[in-house]
């Protein structure tokens, strides 16, 4: 079968190799398509603090069953399926607490071990989630990064039915906090970036105000919009040092602030509003099984649409031409998608 490796910056190889074998808790998946996560841009420049060369990328995945191990009884040729990229070791501290996502060896399948792009797949069947028949393969792809906005969403607010909502960011996961926010309930939801394009795509998915804060001040267009009521959480999904600053100066005291975006360096955060106004900041890394369903629910009863999100599908061959479509269209691609 066909295997595509990044072995060293911008630079992929075909591999010819013979399929896997699965063990007796494994299946086989026939990959039909692999989502390309911000992850893998990084991991592609050589700029991954956590993935070194050579790597099979591909944590985003959907395809079909083609085999399953003796011991799996929950899935069964020709299922469609996608799945979560998460090797934990069940033990550690944060595991015996249900908070396997944050295990202390955690190894996220196509980041610190070998992932799907390829035509098959052997990976452990308590993984895999049947994808719903309304949810096509390329589709399917985004469960994964809708996961870690349905996660990231309930790390700041346990319930957000009736909640206001800002959300730094327009990009994929921006835009998939904010939709899982309104889908979950949430009252008003505002959503920012400095692209019109990405807001115009959060328009689409009917995200309720999308403000250009390199247009407009963030603190004009949070009391325009959310007047008295003012804001019950915050969603950083920006990874800018700047954006975070500007909501510690703007936001009602004492609400969560989330850390979404993953920041670089060593950002200069006012502390000192922290404290003084009883902010919650907040972290959240990937998802947990819960998640996983609740972003498949999402989907199959159409309150989020991630059909917009795809913005090109590129043959898995082309991958390269995939990372080359990103980086000439930063402005306004959102997801690419390889078929396979
Ligand atoms: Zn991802
Ligand atoms: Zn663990």
């Amino acid at each position: 079968m066909k295997q595509i490796v990044l072995t060293a910056k911008e630079t992929f190889e075909m591999r010819e190799i013979p399929v896997p074998e699965i063990t007796a808790d494994q299946a086989l998946v026939r990959v039909r398509a692999v989502g390309v996560c911000g992850s893998d841009i990084h991991a592609y420049y050589g700029e991954h603090p956590f993935m070194s060369f050579p790597i099979v990328l591909g944590h985003e995945m959907a395809g079909e069953i083609a085999k399953v191990g003796e011991n799996v009884s929950s899935l069964k040729i020709g299922d469609r399926v996608v799945m979560r990229p998460q090797k934990v070791c069940g033990r550690c501290r944060p595991c015996r607490q249900g908070r396997y996502n944050i295990c202390e060896t955690l190894e996220v399948i196509g980041c610190q071990c070998t992932g799907g792009s390829s035509e098959y797949f052997a990976v452990d069947a308590g993984l895999l989630y049947r994808l719903p028949d309304n949810v096509d393969f390329i589709r399917g792809t985004v469960i994964e990064p809708l996961s870690v906005a349905v996660h990231a969403v309930k790390r700041g607010l346990a319930d957000v039915n009736g909640k206001n909502i800002l959300v730094l960011g327009a990009g994929t996961i921006g835009n998939l906090v904010a939709q899982s926010a309104k889908a979950l309930g949430a009252a008003k939801v505002m959503i920012t970036d400095f692209y019109d394009d990405k807001l115009e795509m959060a328009r689409r998915c009917r995200i309720d105000c999308a403000v250009n804060t390199g247009k407009k001040e963030l603190f004009e267009a949070v009391s325009d919009f959310f007047g008295d009521e003012g804001i019950d959480a915050v969603y950083e999904c920006t990874a800018s040092q700047a954006a975070l600053n500007q909501v510690l100066d703007v936001a009602g005291k004492g609400i969560p602030i989330v850390i979404v975006g993953v920041f670089a360096g060593l950002p200069g955060i006012n502390i000192a509003n922290v404290q003084d106004r009883e902010y919650s900041l907040i972290g959240t890394l990937m998802y947990v099984h819960e998640d996983y369903m609740e972003a498949i629910r999402l989907v199959e009863n159409g309150s989020i649409d991630v059909r917009i999100l795809i913005s090109r599908v590129f043959p898995l061959e082309e991958c390269k031409k995939a990372y080359e479509y990103i980086a000439a269209n930063k402005q306004t691609a959102q997801k690419v998608v390889l078929s396979v």
